[in-house]
């Protein structure tokens, strides 16, 4: 019998590379274990992807500053805050950061896909993922596709972040095959500084990561079956304790989040809403 194709998205696999017990209660464990209280850091991302995707719905004539406070506020999630003074000043600074955003976009210019769902299949994976935004632009040999991904947190991200994330090779790789034109080119855009982080993958550079979502995938399906041959889940799905326990919305039931330090559903939202000191922006490196 051939090897089933392992259905995922870029969270799946990147929820087992960073802890397989979060995997495992996340995608596995049914009825699913108790989580925290939702993360204003989470909310604040959420409303902002989803006005940039609703900017994009809008007529090219309406596409007007003056219409961002009316798409931030119908997209609007005001889960986690600590109090309404605090959502309010982080509502303020998304608009301002969507209103300098904006700005950059070039007039009359639609993208290819908004919040666009592409799938592939290789032999171990059938995956499927939705990309922020998937730009065709015309490059030295032609016409290619870029891939935009949205970025709210407070740190700026650099071309190491962009080089690294799997998940936009992934959305490269799919999307070169779904739209049948070269894609390579893939970009961090980190609203609350207005940089971006940049990265021309190689097919070299893609393969790999298309290669290492493979082996997580074998991983993932070994423990799977060993779970089902009788091994012990716990054992199977073992805990990866770090720091990104305090950020776990499993910490509370997780054996492996017992030491980590409690974080207020806020925290991070407090540090972005901190003022921030403009960075220069990365420099695209040669293609790796
Ligand atoms: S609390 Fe830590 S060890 Fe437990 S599932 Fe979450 S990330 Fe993994």
């Amino acid at each position: 019998m051939p090897e089933r194709l392992f259905v995922c998205t870029p969270s799946k696999l990147g929820s087992y590379t960073d802890c397989p017990r979060r995997y495992r209660y996340t995608y596995v464990d049914r009825p699913t274990p108790v989580k925290g209280p939702p993360w204003a850091h989470n909310s604040l991302g959420a409303s902002v992807h989803t006005a940039l995707r609703n900017w994009y719905a809008l007529p090219e004539a309406k596409r007007r500053p003056e219409a961002l406070p009316g798409l931030l506020k119908g997209t609007w999630v005001g889960e986690g805050y600590r109090d309404g003074d605090q959502e309010r000043t982080a509502y303020r600074r998304a608009l301002q950061w969507l209103e300098s955003y904006v700005e950059t976009l070039e007039p009359g210019v639609d993208p290819l896909g908004v919040e666009r769902v592409v799938a592939v299949k290789t032999a171990v994976l059938a995956f499927n993922g939705r990309a922020d935004r998937i730009d065709a632009r015309t490059g030295p040999n032609g016409p290619e596709l870029a891939i935009v991904d949205y970025k709210t947190g407070r740190t700026g991200l650099d071309v190491d972040d962009a080089r690294g994330s799997q998940a936009l090779a992934l959305y490269a790789y799919a999307a070169e095959r779904v739209f049948r034109r070269p894609c390579h080119r893939v970009e961090l855009h980190h609203l609350p500084t207005g940089t971006v982080a940049a990265f021309d993958h190689t097919p070299e550079s893609i393969a790999r990561q298309v290669n290492r979502a493979e082996a997580t995938a074998r991983d993932i399906m070994a423990a799977e079956r060993a779970v089902t041959d009788g091994a012990d889940p716990d054992e199977a799905f073992p805990v990866a304790p770090g720091p990104g326990c305090a950020w776990c919305d499993f910490r509370r039931t997780c054996p492996g989040g017992v030491g980590a330090p409690v974080k207020d559903p806020w925290a991070a939202v407090e540090r972005t809403l901190l003022p921030v000191t403009p960075t220069t922006p990365p420099v695209t490196p040669a293609a790796e």
